[in-house]
C-alpha cells in the first residue's frame, strides 16, 4: 500500500512539473504567443545597422524583421536588449520567442537552437588605426586584439591566438599563437571600439557592416578591412533568426516572413536605411 501511495505521489509530482514547465518549443509555439499577445525578441542593440538605440529604443534591420514576424502572427512585439552571449540560451530555455541579433549560423549553435533561412551574409572585419599596415590576418601578430564576447569574431581570433583542436581532435597551432598576440573580450562592439580609440588595444575584429559604421562614426582616424587569410580566403558567415529547438510552428512563420522580405527586396532596403540612420 505504501508503495502504491508513493508511486501515485511521484506520478502527481512529475505531471505537475511537466505541466508547469513544458518544453521551450511549447512555451513559444505560435498558439502560446497568440494567447499571450506578445512576441518576445532578444537582441543586443550595439550592432548597427542590425540593432542600435534610437531615442533609447532598439531599432535596426533585425527589429524590422521581428516586427514583420509579430505583425504576421498578429501580436505585439516586445524587445529585450540583453548581452549578446546570453541570447542563445534564453531562446533555448524558452524565455525569448526568438533571437534576432545578426546571429551567425554555426554548427555549435545549431545544437542549442533552430535557425531560420538566412536573411543576409557577412564576413569578419578588422578595425585598425588608419596608418596600420595590413594585408592579412598574419599582420595581427603581436597585437592586443579586441572582440565581442561569444561572437564568431571571438571564436576565430581566440582559436588563432590560443590554438585549437581540429575535427579529429588534433592540436593545431594558431596563426597568431606565440607571437605575443592577446585577445580581450568586450560585451559589445562599441566598448571594443572605445578601447581601440584610447589605445588600450590595437585592433578590433567584428562583423563587416558594424565595423564599417564604427569607422564612419569615429572622429579618430580608423579603417575597416576584411579579415582574410594568406590565401585570400575570408570568413563567410550567414545570419539567421533563431527559435527554440523543435519550435516548428514559429520557425515556419519566421521562414515565410523572411522569404517574403527577401523576395520583395525589403532586407536590402532595411540595410540601406539603417546604415544611413545609424550615422552619427
Ligand atoms: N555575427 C556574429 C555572431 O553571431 C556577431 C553578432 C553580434 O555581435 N551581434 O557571433
Amino acid at each position: 500500500m505504501k508503495k502504491i501511495i508513493a508511486l501515485i505521489m511521484t506520478l502527481v509530482l512529475c505531471s505537475a512539473v511537466l505541466l508547469s514547465c513544458g518544453s521551450a518549443a511549447d512555451k513559444q509555439s505560435v498558439d502560446a504567443i497568440k494567447k499571450r499577445g506578445e512576441l518576445v525578441v532578444y537582441t543586443n542593440a550595439e550592432f548597427a545597422p542590425f540593432e542600435y538605440l534610437a531615442d533609447g529604443k532598439p531599432v535596426g534591420v533585425d527589429m524590422d524583421i521581428a516586427k514583420a514576424i509579430a505583425d504576421e502572427i498578429g501580436v505585439e512585439l516586445k524587445i529585450e536588449n540583453v548581452k549578446f552571449d546570453t541570447i542563445i540560451s534564453s531562446v533555448q530555455s524558452g524565455k525569448a520567442s526568438l533571437g534576432a541579433a545578426g546571429i551567425t549560423v554555426t554548427d555549435e549553435r545549431k545544437e542549442s537552437v533552430d535557425f531560420s533561412i538566412s536573411y543576409t551574409t557577412s564576413t569578419q572585419y578588422v578595425i585598425l588605426p588608419e596608418d596600420a599596415t595590413y594585408e592579412n590576418i598574419t599582420d595581427l601578430k603581436g597585437m592586443k586584439i579586441g572582440v565581442q564576447l561569444g561572437t564568431t569574431g571571438d571564436f576565430i581570433i581566440s582559436d588563432e591566438v590560443n590554438g585549437y583542436k581540429d575535427d579529429d581532435g588534433k592540436d593545431v597551432k594558431g596563426l597568431l599563437q606565440d607571437t605575443g598576440a592577446t585577445v580581450t573580450t568586450y560585451n559589445n562592439a562599441n566598448l571594443a571600439a572605445e578601447a581601440l580609440k584610447s589605445g588600450k588595444i590595437q585592433a578590433v575584429v567584428i562583423d563587416k557592416l558594424p565595423a564599417e559604421l564604427i569607422v564612419k562614426n569615429s572622429t579618430a582616424k580608423l579603417k575597416a578591412v576584411e579579415l582574410v587569410y594568406e590565401d585570400g580566403s575570408n570568413t563567410a558567415e550567414s545570419y539567421a533568426i533563431c527559435v527554440a529547438k523543435g519550435n516548428k510552428t514559429l520557425l515556419e512563420v519566421v521562414n515565410k516572413v523572411v522569404q517574403k522580405l527577401l523576395d520583395e527586396g525589403k532586407i536590402d532596403e532595411y540595410i540601406v536605411k539603417h546604415s544611413t540612420d545609424a550615422l552619427a
